[in-house]
């Protein structure tokens, strides 16, 4: 099973934060801390996005593989995030995958984008994310 990346559509009130919807519960909500691992590397990378929207700081730590995770997560307030674009999902093995994204947010009126590569890994069913690769050139 493969995603395409596509325009979003604006989400309706409900939405998932992902953009992919049809609401949180049932599309990243499912996937919140690890008792449900997600499905691919990408699913995980929706679900982290929607946990930065959500303040979510157990899931993103949760989901963060054990050789690169932050010994504590501070999420910065006042960041209103607007919405997600996957641009590309890459297999590399059973176990390894490269997720493109662009994530776009505002903070005290300023608009940014961010625009990563980011590796995840699968150990005991579970997908982490690694790190990431960030497209520098990108403007807002
Ligand atoms: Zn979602």
């Amino acid at each position: 099973m493969r995603s395409h990346p596509m325009t979003q559509p604006t989400p309706s009130r409900d939405a998932c934060p992902c953009g992919r919807g049809p609401d949180y519960p049932a599309c990243c909500g499912r996937f919140s801390g690890t008792a449900t691992p997600a499905p691919d590397a990408e699913s995980l990378m929706r679900s982290r996005y929607s946990a930065f929207v959500r303040g979510d700081a157990a899931h993103l730590l949760a989901t963060w593989h054990a050789s690169t995770r932050p010994a504590t997560l501070e999420l910065e307030s006042g960041v209103k995030w607007l919405g997600l674009e996957v641009r590309a999902h890459r297999a590399i093995d059973a176990d390894h995958a490269e997720v493109e994204f662009v994530a776009r947010s505002r903070l005290a009126g300023r608009a940014s984008r961010l625009h990563e590569r980011s590796r995840f890994v699968r150990e005991g069913g579970q997908w982490y994310y690694v790190d990431g690769d960030l497209f520098t050139k990108d403007r807002a």
